[in-house]
């Protein structure tokens, strides 16, 4: 799950808002390419890094208070800084020395897509009320706006509809649309902004269209824009399902970062995850 997700984001960096032509001549999955911050092709951005501040949490069993999720943040960022995070954001977690810190600060008004791009293992919680409640808390804190909440909300259900395999891949969008009493579409078309909701329209769209990871992320890449927050999520959600053909080539694999922070340890994340929520290997490929 995680080892997709930060494919995916990887892979979506390149193309995140660039011009049309790039992605017509490059979104093939024959190579990662650099991003236009100047990160490495095969790195990945503050979706996976927020994703494994959300994994952390749930692996760590603490309390599940807003102070506790900031200091997960924090703690991700701090270790292991990295670019791709909206500006106002990376000068807030550069500048604070911890949660508290940071929740003191933070203006959580925001209706982008940061809650629902790190909202991807929340779906592993087993019991839907306990999921939707730590959902709703760890998006509250960043984007406390009925958009940003729903969002993450519509993404996290996605999740637990396919990890728990509550039904056919086809009925995942009216399952979503159900559970978060927002008719989310799966004919999406446009470019996609940096906005939660026409994020997670983008998303369903993918995942309703194929059953297969490379389809997935070229289509999640060829609609332009905030491209690496669709992508990592829709990765990540397909991964979690045999519904969806694990198909990507190898080299996205071997070519994803290799520190500290790098493969090895988004491994073991998904099998301590596997292994805590009694799920089968969270990952396609590993
Ligand atoms: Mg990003």
């Amino acid at each position: 799950m995680l080892v997709e997700i930060a494919i995916g984001d990887a892979y979506g960096a390149g193309f995140e808002f660039c011009e049309r032509p790039k992605i017509a001549q490059y979104n093939d999955l024959t190579a990662y390419q650099q991003h236009y911050l100047g990160m490495p092709a095969g790195s990945y951005t503050d979706d996976t890094q927020m994703s494994i501040a959300i994994a952390e949490l749930l692996l760590d069993r603490l309390d599940w208070s807003p102070a506790n999720i900031a200091d997960g943040f924090v703690r991700a960022f701090k270790r292991d800084k990295r670019l791709g995070y909206a500006k106002g954001l990376y000068q807030l977690l550069s500048d604070v020395a911890d949660g508290a810190a940071l929740l003191a600060i933070l203006r959580p008004d925001s209706s982008r897509n940061g809650a629902a791009m790190r909202s991807v293992p929340l779906g592993l919680v087993k019991d839907q009320q306990t999921m939707e409640q730590q959902c709703r808390v760890q998006a509250q804190l960043t984007h406390n706006t009925p958009e940003g909440v729903v969002s993450a909300m519509a993404v996290a259900y996605a999740s637990h509809y396919l990890v728990y395999q509550l039904g056919p891949v086809a009925q995942l969008t009216t399952f979503v649309s159900e559970k978060t009493k927002h008719a989310w579409r799966n004919d999406w078309d446009a470019e996609v902004e940096c906005d939660g909701i026409q994020t997670v329209h983008a998303v369903m769209t993918v995942m309703s269209q194929h059953r297969s990871y490379a389809e997935i992320l070229r289509h999640s890449v060829a609609l332009g824009g905030d491209v690496d927050s669709v992508a990592a999520i829709a990765l990540g959600l397909a991964s979690l399902s045999t519904a969806y053909q694990s198909d990507l080539p190898e080299h996205l694999y071997t070519g994803l970062e290799q520190g500290r922070y790098g493969m090895s340890y988004l491994r073991e994340l998904d099998a301590r995850l596997s292994a805590q929520f009694g799920l089968p290997l969270l990952a396609g490929n590993s």
